[in-house]
């Protein structure tokens, strides 16, 4: 606890390095791992007071573990918040919350164009336990005010979007929630606390998908939410008792991850600028969709409330399906995948993968074209990554 307490202050790189680790009596220097189920006493009346939690300490890992409370330590340090709770998945960090926070009867707005597990989770799920989520465009104030009731309790949003880059105004969406005596949760993935501080912006809960940024490197599946001590209390009750919960080993690499954080957003993000004007120029491309281009519409406020604009990005090809997918399979470096977040570039076709199963409509009000391209630029070589698209590119016709 006391090194919590003199961390606040620190910077970024600091703090992700150095928060966490309560060093044990071996003075090791690197975080250790505690691969172990349980934890025993030397008494009957120690484990009864760890047990009734008179005295704090560890019991099971499905509760605690020292390894993942580094992680849950660090994470929530950077993302300036009180607390922070580890999970399996970010899609487990997701539905923790919710079971968390909501029960029967309550409503979610959400924006349009999230994450499509999420969406799945909502709807599919939550639904049959009477939780309704209604849909607004992400980056209209107006469209999430007019969707909430005397019911709405959490307003939920991904900023910037996947895949076209779309931002909302998180200060002012979160005026908009707490006026409605509702929570707003930021599922930050794409940008990481290295680039977006949704906390500082007004934000209540902060939202990881661990897989992506944190690792880095597409070693492991994890989540975590930050947020304040009263919910993130409700929320620990939820991992202990449905068992949600972080491996030590895991939570380890994300620790790990979490140290060169800020080194690899700031590589990836000149990567993905460099990669965007140059597409931008390309003759055979439509559109590109990043807000980092001064023609993004939003790139005012993405440049206000993000200290730079992530590595995701969406171009526009003529000639439809045919044509993109002949750019994603004259690629020979890029991994054809789904993914994103990690050093590796990976290249997908939207509108017959991760968006896939959007009817038309859906996609059209998306924005998911048929010659829609989406990249999560890693860190190779730029020249390598750019031939690697010239390639498919110099097949197409020029639009
Ligand atoms: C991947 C992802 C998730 C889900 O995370 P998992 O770790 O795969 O469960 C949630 N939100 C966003 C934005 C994602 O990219």
């Amino acid at each position: 606890m006391s090194e919590q307490r003199e961390s606040r202050g620190w910077g970024l790189e600091t703090q992700a390095i150095r928060v966490g680790h309560d060093r044990t009596h071996e003075q090791e220097h690197g975080e250790p791992i505690f691969p172990t189920s349980s934890f025993v006493y030397g008494s009957a009346a120690e484990a009864a007071r760890k047990f009734s939690g008179e005295e704090a300490g560890n019991v099971y890992s499905r509760f605690t573990n020292p390894t993942v409370r580094t992680f849950e330590k660090r994470l929530a340090e950077m993302e300036g918040g009180e607390r922070c709770i580890a999970t399996s998945s970010g899609m487990s960090a997701i539905l923790s919350t919710v079971l968390a926070l909501l029960q029967a009867g309550d409503e979610i707005v959400a924006s349009r164009s999230l994450f499509g597990s999420t969406v799945s989770l909502f709807d599919k799920y939550l639904g049959k336990f009477g939780i309704t989520t209604r849909y607004v465009e992400l980056s209209s104030l107006e469209a999430w005010e007019a969707a909430i009731t005397p019911e709405t309790r959490l307003l939920f949003a991904e900023t910037p979007s996947n895949p076209l880059s779309e931002v909302v105004d998180i200060a002012a969406l979160a005026d908009i929630a707490h006026r409605h005596d509702a929570w707003l949760a930021i599922d930050n993935c794409f940008l990481t606390p290295a680039l977006q501080r949704p906390i500082d912006l007004g934000a209540d809960l902060v939202i990881h998908s661990a897989t992506k940024y944190l690792d880095g490197q597409g070693r492991a599946v994890g989540g975590a939410v930050v947020g304040p001590d009263k919910e993130l209390e409700a929320l620990f009750g939820v991992v202990r008792t449905c068992g949600p919960c972080m491996s030590p080993f895991n939570a380890w690499i994300f620790s790990k991850g979490l140290e060169t954080l800020r080194l690899r957003m700031k590589a990836h993000c000149e990567n993905a600028m460099a990669m965007a004007e140059w597409l931008e120029a390309h003759p055979a491309v439509k559109q590109v969709h990043y807000s980092g281009l001064s023609a993004h519409p939003q790139h005012e406020l993405a440049a206000r409330q993000q200290k730079a604009f992530g590595a995701v990005l969406g171009f526009e090809v003529d000639g439809g399906r045919e044509a993109a997918w002949s750019v994603v399979d004259a690629t020979r470096i890029m991994s054809i995948t789904g993914n994103l977040g990690d050093v590796k570039t990976t290249i997908t076709h939207p509108g017959t993968t991760t968006h896939g199963r959007l009817s038309d409509e859906q996609k059209a009000s998306a924005g998911i074209s048929e010659g829609l391209i989406r990249i999560s630029v890693g860190l190779e070589d730029l020249e390598d990554l750019k031939a690697d698209l010239q390639r498919g590119l110099d097949t197409l016709p020029i639009s």
